[in-house]
């Protein structure tokens, strides 16, 4: 344990260094580590708060989806990612205070780093056909800006999270199971409510929407792209900034985007059922 907490201490004193206010967090153990392939591991000890730390089951399926989820992005947007992740695993009743949220995380993409709120629920991912307790978006934060770059725009950085984890938050079913919402369910309430945004309104003016509807518009419009154009194409747009996104995008597609995002809704607004 006293190797741990070492190392720990570096770590915190990097991030002091290097993140801005808002971005602190508290790092300081104590904190059980297990590694497995490209994932580290960090976890409370049994007992150190009301709210429950994981127990060795639970640490074993993080560690194995979350190695999972690196080949599943890789293969997904044609990268290469082969280094390590090491991921910080709150408990709930502490993570608001140390890392500034409690539903969900963050991730320090500069320094390979997850930080998580362990809330002991398992969601259902019906997309993956897999129950977990973190998903894959923050994964997808790290591998993506690790080897594309620092994305330029949120549509592209938040759209390829959400467009790989195929998924925005969770409801609970009749039987008390946490079950996630696709984004195609989000884009077909979208669509009946009549509030479908242009992806230029997503790309431009990103700060005017609440999150569940930018999140998963963004990653629905990201996850088409993809299918239509193919990654080694979105890729290169992925660092590209909302000032000459469009003109990259002509250059990188031969496409007008205008032509494409009206494509897109009518696409989506001709769907019977999105897939
Ligand atoms: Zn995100």
């Amino acid at each position: 344990m006293k190797k741990v907490k070492l190392i720990t201490l570096v770590w915190c004193l990097s991030f002091l260094y290097s993140c801005n206010k808002e971005e602190l967090v508290d790092f300081d153990g104590p904190w059980i580590k297990n590694e497995s392939a490209q994932v580290t591991l960090y976890t409370r000890p049994a007992d150190y708060s009301v709210s429950g730390s994981p127990n060795e089951e639970q640490i074993r399926l993080i560690l194995q989806n979350q190695n999972n989820f690196i080949k599943v992005i890789n293969d997904t947007l044609g990268l290469n990612y082969n280094g390590k992740v090491s991921i910080y695993l709150y408990n709930y009743d502490e993570a608001l205070e140390k890392i500034g949220i409690n539903g969900g995380g963050r991730a320090l993409t500069d320094k390979q780093v997850i930080c998580y709120a362990f809330d002991g629920k398992l969601m259902y991912y019906s997309n993956w056909k897999i129950s977990d307790f973190m998903g894959l978006h923050e994964m997808v934060h790290i591998v993506s800006i690790s080897q594309l770059g620092k994305g330029g725009t949120r549509l592209m950085t938040e759209g390829y999270a959400v467009a790989i984890d195929g998924s925005y938050a969770a409801y609970k079913d009749k039987d008390g199971n946490m079950i996630r919402y696709l984004i195609t369910e989000w884009i077909d309430a979208s669509v009946k409510a009549n509030k479908v945004y242009s992806p230029s309104e997503l790309l431009l003016n990103p700060d005017n929407f609440p999150e569940e509807v930018f999140y998963p518009q963004s990653g629905y419009f990201v996850n088409w792209l993809l299918n239509k154009f193919g990654s080694t194409k979105i890729n290169q747009l992925f660092t590209s900034k909302r000032e000459h996104f469009k003109t990259d995008f002509y250059n990188i597609t031969g496409t007008n985007f205008n032509e494409i995002e009206e494509e897109y809704l009518n696409y989506i607004k001709h769907s019977e059922k999105l897939k």
